[in-house]
């Protein structure tokens, strides 16, 4: 680890304030950025640690959603009794991953921002674009099997590794943000880049840009949400191939669809096709076997990868499936 200047930040102005570059990170929970600073694949001139900042309270807003504070921890959002109720695929999402002593540290935020699990980013003796832009990407005729096949480019195809994102795209949650000049909200959608020839590029924060919180929706009267996580083991282990939905229906008619996979893209992936093939069909398998086609088409597998694309569909198929047969 390189020697780097730690910083207690007391107030959100002052956090920003003390954010002077690109070479500064916030701390939350930590347990994404010191392995990585562990690693030397984070090298941050300043650390400043924002855990006194009173950003960590779960509330509701006014207009009937659910605000997650940044520094919200992941246990206490996915126990919440407003998350259980109105909100269950994050709440699911939340607890497929990790373990419970990381999920009492980890915040909302931190899991925003949690960086890929691509072997190369993670070893600094290979080269990789996203750790050091121009170098090359040992992925893509390397080990790529646990990659992404959506969203990817010839520069990088290392997938986001969240869970709970996955569920807060499906939600469509969005992000609020302060920074040097000022407060605004982005839409999650818009929150996340593809890699294309700027890997190193994951979102679109700007130097000393604090995450706030996260806002939640009103809920959908009588739409059903579902998370399943498909891995290689069933726990402390990521997605190979993740579905987030969301589900209305009117008699045997999808009237409301949102759509989310994980494990597949550099990104949280929402899949727009999705959701246009199954709004307005009727509830059965050859619909929800269409949706998960047209999820995967554009998909760009890689040497090791290519079973992805039977097993996503798989994946978005038993998840509607379970939306539409569960009590
Ligand atoms: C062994 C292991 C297994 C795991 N398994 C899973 C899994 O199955 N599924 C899954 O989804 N995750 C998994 N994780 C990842 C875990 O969820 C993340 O490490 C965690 O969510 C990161 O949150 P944190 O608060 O600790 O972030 P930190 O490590 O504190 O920060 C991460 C990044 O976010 C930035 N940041 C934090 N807060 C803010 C803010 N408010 N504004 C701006 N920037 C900020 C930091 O500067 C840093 O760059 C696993 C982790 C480990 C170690
Ligand atoms: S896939 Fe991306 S993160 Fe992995 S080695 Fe290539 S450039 Fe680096």
């Amino acid at each position: 680890m390189q020697p780097f200047q730690f910083l207690r930040a007391t107030t959100t102005d002052q956090a920003i304030q003390f954010h002077a570059d690109a070479a500064t990170r916030f701390l939350a929970g930590g347990t994404n950025l010191i392995d990585m600073m562990k690693l030397d694949v984070e090298c941050p001139n300043s650390v400043i640690d924002i855990n006194d900042l009173p950003l960590s309270t779960i509330t509701p807003t006014p207009g009937g959603g659910l605000h997650l504070g940044a520094l919200s921890r992941n246990a206490d959002v996915a126990h919440h009794p407003a998350v259980l109720r109105d909100y269950p695929v994050l709440s699911q999402a939340i607890l497929s991953g990790a373990s419970p002593q990381l999920r009492n540290m980890a915040t909302t935020a931190g899991n925003l921002l949690q960086r890929t699990r691509c072997v190369y980013f993670r070893d600094t003796a290979f080269p990789c674009n996203k750790r050091e832009p121009g170098s090359g990407c040992s992925a893509i005729d390397g080990f790529n099997r646990n990659l992404a096949i959506l969203g990817t480019s010839l520069d990088c195809i290392a997938s986001n590794p969240s869970d709970q994102n996955v569920a807060l795209t499906a939600l469509e949650a969005t992000i609020h943000i302060q920074g040097k000049s000022g407060k605004r909200e982005v839409p999650i959608q818009h929150f996340y880049v593809v890699p294309g020839t700027t890997p190193h590029i994951e979102t679109i924060l700007q130097p000393g840009d604090l995450i706030t919180g996260v806002t939640l929706p009103p809920p959908r009267a009588s739409v059903r949400s579902v998370y399943l996580k498909l891995r290689d083991r069933e726990a402390y282990e990521f997605a190979l191939a993740s579905a987030a939905i969301q589900l209305g229906t009117h008699g045997n008619r999808i009237t409301f669809a949102r759509v989310a996979l994980g494990g597949v893209g550099t990104k949280p992936w929402r899949s727009l096709e999705a959701e246009d093939a199954l709004e307005g069909h009727a509830v059965e398998l050859a619909t929800f076997r269409h949706a998960a086609a047209e999820a995967l088409r554009a998909a760009h597998p890689q040497s090791e990868n290519a079973f992805k694309v039977d097993l996503a569909q798989r994946c978005l198929v038993r998840a509607l499936t379970l939306a539409t047969t569960t009590a």
